[in-house]
C-alpha cells in the first residue's frame, strides 16, 4: 500500500475497464497433468497457476502420518520467471505464509477421516504472477482435489476484495494492489457459506468490511459456478 496518487476509477470504470464488483476473466482446465492424480490450469486476469495434487498416499516421513485421518499438505510456489522482476527461486517467508494460509483454507472441505495413515499433496506454481496469486491457487487447488478424486464436502472458491480510490471492488489487478487502501483476500466453501480465508491488508471501517464480505461472497460464487461447470465438462461425456 502506498500513498501514491492515481486516479482508480473513472465513470464507475477501473483501470482495466471494468466494474466495481467484475472479475477478471477466468479461464479452467482440468486434469493437464498426467503424473498428477489431480490437477487444474487456471488463469485469473494475468495470473497463470498449475495446480496438482498427489494422494491418498503413504506419508513419508512415516512419524508425521495420523492414524485417525489423512494429513493435507500444500506448497505454493513462485516461478522466478512469473514476475517482472527475475524472483529469487526456492521457498522464501511470503511462499512459507501462503503455502499455509492456502492449506488452511482448503483443508476443512476434505474428507480426511476417509483416509487414515495417509497424506494429501497440493502444489501450487505461479507461472505468471498479477496480484491475486493465492486466491487464484485456492481455486486451481480445491479444482485439483476434485479432479483427483478426493472426497470434499463441498468446493473451496477465492477472490480478493479491496478499497481503491474509496470504493469496495473485487478482484484486484496489481496497481489496485501496490497503491489502493485495503486488499481482503478470502476463501469460502460456497455450498456451506462458511469463510475458510480472510486476511486483510490495510485498512476499512466496519461498514465497509461487511461491504467487502459481501463483494467477496459474490465473486466466490461465480468462480465456484465456473470450477463447477470446468469439473462437468471434464466428466460429462
Ligand atoms: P497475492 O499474489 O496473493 O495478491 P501479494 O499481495 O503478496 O499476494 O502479492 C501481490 C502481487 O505482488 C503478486 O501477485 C505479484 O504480482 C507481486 N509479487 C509478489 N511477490 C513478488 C516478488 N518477489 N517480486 C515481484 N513481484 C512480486
Amino acid at each position: 500500500m502506498s500513498d501514491k496518487t492515481i486516479e482508480f476509477i473513472e465513470k464507475g470504470r477501473r483501470l482495466d475497464g471494468r466494474k466495481l464488483d467484475e472479475l477478471r476473466p477466468i479461464k479452467i482446465e482440468v486434469g493437464v497433468l498426467k503424473r498428477a492424480n489431480g490437477s487444474c490450469y487456471m488463469e485469473s486476469g494475468g495470473n497463470k497457476v498449475m495446480a496438482a495434487v498427489y494422494g491418498p498416499r503413504e506419508v513419508h516421513p512415516r512419524r508425521m502420518e495420523d492414524a485417525t485421518k489423512a494429513i493435507v499438505r500444500c506448497r505454493y510456489n513462485m516461478a522466478s520467471f512469473s514476475v517482472e522482476d527475475r524472483k529469487r527461486p526456492g521457498p522464501d517467508r511470503r511462499s512459507v505464509e501462503i503455502s499455509k494460509v492456502s492449506r488452511e483454507a482448503i483443508e476443512p472441505i476434505i474428507i480426511k477421516e476417509h483416509f487414515p495413515r495417509s497424506a494429501i499433496d497440493i502444489f501450487i506454481e505461479i507461472l505468471q504472477a498479477d496480484a491475486g496469486t493465492r486466491t487464484a491457487g485456492i481455486n486451481a487447488a480445491s479444482v485439483a482435489l476434485a479432479d483427483a478424486g478426493i472426497p470434499m464436502r463441498g468446493l473451496v472458491s477465492a477472490c480478493a476484495t479491496g478499497k481503491v480510490g474509496g470504493h469496495i471492488v473485487l478482484d484486484l489487478m496489481k496497481e489496485e494492489d501496490n497503491y489502493g487502501e485495503a486488499d481482503v483476500p478470502i476463501a469460502m466453501d460456497v455450498q456451506n457459506d462458511k469463510v475458510t480465508l480472510l486476511q486483510m491488508d490495510g485498512r476499512l471501517t466496519q461498514d465497509e468490511f461487511k461491504q467487502a464480505l459481501e463483494l467477496a461472497r459474490k465473486g466466490c460464487k461465480e468462480i465456484y459456478e465456473m470450477q463447477r461447470q470446468a469439473l462437468i465438462a471434464k466428466y460429462t461425456v
